[in-house]
């Protein structure tokens, strides 16, 4: 694979993490859920307002439902008092009420009377009766001739606002008189629809409503209705103030709602009994509440209906913030996800384009070079070539005048020596030429590689270099194997490991030994001598072209080309070499020849 495609291919898997496609699904997906996220939040929010709000709704109508049956338990209480007793006097109903403490612990009850009804043939003798306990101003009120009177003889606390009341006649009035009769009929609790008190005044007047229970003689029956009116004695009551009422229940701080009490089925502003913000809802231009109810009451017989609504600034901040806080930081965090996939798309792209303009250029620059190295090995081929022919001239002249003109006077000592030097170095210099030819050859040969039998290559070798004939050791450790290898190669390989193997060696008896050992890669060979050695530091220079470690006399002279070959014939095969020594003591030259072989 070239650099190209592999730099094509490790960004294929991380572009598709960081491209334009992903950068937009990302931000449609981040995008989706922020707008899931305040959605979910809104729906949680309003649910936990509706609940709050469904909540309220249920302690208010409780509330109301619970204080009232309260109160009528105190009116049975007195209604009580007139059973167990069967007339109570005047002082003593007043220390019952008093006992009772109802300013205090009954917030809304205007006070509790007593009614009583009178015949008109009785009305003369009651206005008597009454004014004769020291009341010289009582009257039945209103004026005027009926069929049945009623008054109000007790009404405890005695106070301004309840004076107005005494001597009423509460029958004379359709709305009372209905639930005067129920209550006395039935023998039940039973409360008006909305009046005005005659307690009220012009200042602060609300309205309001009244609470009749009914009380018989003591001892006579009272299953009938006929019994009941015949043993009726007459009726504990109560007047309400529905402000002072409602205040009393819920109190005066209802922050996030407001309410509206109706009598009976009909939301009108006569039949509005109580209105917490004084204006009814109706009435309000732009009544649109986030939440609102209208809940069945039904009391002492009575049915109401109470439209509890919130007011405007009913959410609280984190209901109104948090899902708007969700989506804005959604948003952001969304850009900004589409933001740096966007930007490391864009360094990825600008990386890719630089990396790519580097990779053209290093093939081009490898191109050149190959080129050059070619064109160089051509020239040293041609060089050496050229050289050959008058270098072996030279040296074939420089011998023949040393072999015909050395006897004689012709030279003298330093012609000859002269001429010897010429001889020497043309020599040298013929040497020094083959090898580079060899060696520029290496790139330029087309070959195959083909089956080698190791061994016979090393008994050809070992005839031609004349080694037993110069009592040299060559220990041959056999089976050597047969290899896939280029021959020429192999041979030149040994010739020249052999020939140093000799050539640098100053021992009497010289020893070579040749073999190959198996290691986890492949086979390594070897060509060991008791030689001269080389030191450690000198192991990886003399492989490089012209590398010598000794003087041009010096063990027959050389040129520093042959293990520069070697290596690269290796090379070739796709082997190494190395080599491991000790000075004195002999060296060992180690290759391999790739797994082809
Ligand atoms: P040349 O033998 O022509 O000088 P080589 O490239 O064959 O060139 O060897 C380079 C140098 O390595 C030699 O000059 C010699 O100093 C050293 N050398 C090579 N083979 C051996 C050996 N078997 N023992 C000791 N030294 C060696």
């Amino acid at each position: 694979m070239t650099d190209k495609n592999a730099i094509k291919k490790s960004l294929k898997v991380v572009n598709i993490f960081h491209n334009v496609y992903t950068a937009w699904v990302v931000l449609a997906v981040s995008l989706a859920l922020t707008i899931a996220g305040y959605f979910i939040s809104s729906e949680f929010a309003e649910k936990r307002a509706k609940d709050r709000f469904e909540f309220r709704v249920k302690e208010i109508s409780d509330s109301i439902k619970a204080r009232m049956h309260v109160y009528e338990q105190v009116l049975w209480g007195g209604v009580a008092l007139f059973d167990s007793k069967g007339f109570v006097s005047r002082s003593e109903f007043r220390d019952y009420i008093k006992t009772l403490n109802i300013g205090k612990h009954w917030p809304g009850i205007q006070g509790i009377g007593f009614s009583v009804p009178i015949q008109p043939r009785d009305k003369e003798l009651h206005i008597e009766s009454i004014r004769s306990e020291g009341f010289q101003d009582y009257s039945i009120r209103p004026e005027g001739i009926r069929d049945l009177y009623t008054a109000i003889i007790y009404l405890e606390p005695f106070d301004w606002r309840n004076k107005r009341a005494f001597g009423y006649d509460m029958w004379s009035n359709e709305m009372r008189r209905r639930a005067m009769k129920r209550s006395r009929d039935e023998g039940v609790a039973a409360t008006s629809g909305v009046i005005t008190l005659v307690q009220e005044t012009k200042n602060d007047a609300q309205r309001g409503f009244l609470t009749y229970l009914p009380v018989y003689k003591k001892g006579m029956p009272v299953k009938t209705v006929e019994e009941r009116r015949h043993a009726f004695l007459g009726w504990v009551y109560s007047p309400f103030r529905a402000g002072d009422l409602m205040q009393g229940i819920l109190g005066s701080e209802n922050k996030d709602y407001d309410f509206e009490i109706y009598d009976e089925k009909v939301i009108s502003n006569s039949s509005l009994l109580y209105d917490s913000n004084e204006t009814m809802h109706q009435e309000e231009p732009d009544h649109d509440p986030y939440f609102n109810e209208l809940v069945d009451l039904t009391l002492q017989g009575r049915l109401w209906q109470v439209y509890i609504h919130t007011k405007k600034e009913y959410l609280t901040s984190s209901e109104t913030f948090l899902p708007k806080m969700i989506a804005g930081f959604g948003f952001v965090v969304d850009g900004l996800l589409f933001y740096v996939i966007m930007a490391i798309y864009g360094i990825q792209r600008r990386a890719v384009q630089i990396a790519s303009e580097m990779t053209n250029e290093l093939e081009l620059q490898q191109k050149e070079l190959l080129k050059k190295n070619q064109d160089l090995e051509q020239f040293a081929m041609i060089a050496a070539h050229d050289l050959k022919e008058p270098l072996v001239g030279s040296q074939r002249y420089a011998s023949f005048l040393n072999s015909e003109y050395k006897e004689g006077d012709v030279l003298d000592k330093d012609g000859i020596h002269a001429i010897e030097a010429i001889e020497k170095n043309s020599v040298r210099m013929k040497n020094l030429v083959l090898g580079l030819m060899d060696y520029a050859k290496i790139n330029c040969e087309i070959i195959q590689r083909e089956d080698i039998d190791m061994e016979k290559i090393i008994q050809e070798l070992k005839e031609s270099l004349h080694v037993e004939d110069e009592g040299i050791e060559l220990d041959v450790k056999k089976p050597l194997p047969h290899i896939q290898a280029y021959p020429s190669y192999i041979r030149h390989i040994f010739q020249n490991l052999i020939s140093n193997a000799i050539k640098y060696n100053q021992s009497d008896q010289k020893h070579i030994e040749i073999g190959y050992q198996e290691n986890g890669v492949g086979k390594v060979f070897y060509v060991k001598d008791n030689g001269i050695g080389i030191p450690r530091e000198h192991q990886e220079v003399i492989f490089n072209i012209f590398s010598r470690l000794h003087g041009k006399s010096e063990f027959g002279g050389g040129s520093g080309v042959g293990l520069t070959i070697t290596r690269k014939m290796v090379e070739k095969h796709d082997g190494e070499i190395w080599v491991e020594s000790h000075q004195g003591q002999g060296s060992t030259f180690n290759f391999t020849l790739g797994r082809q072989a």
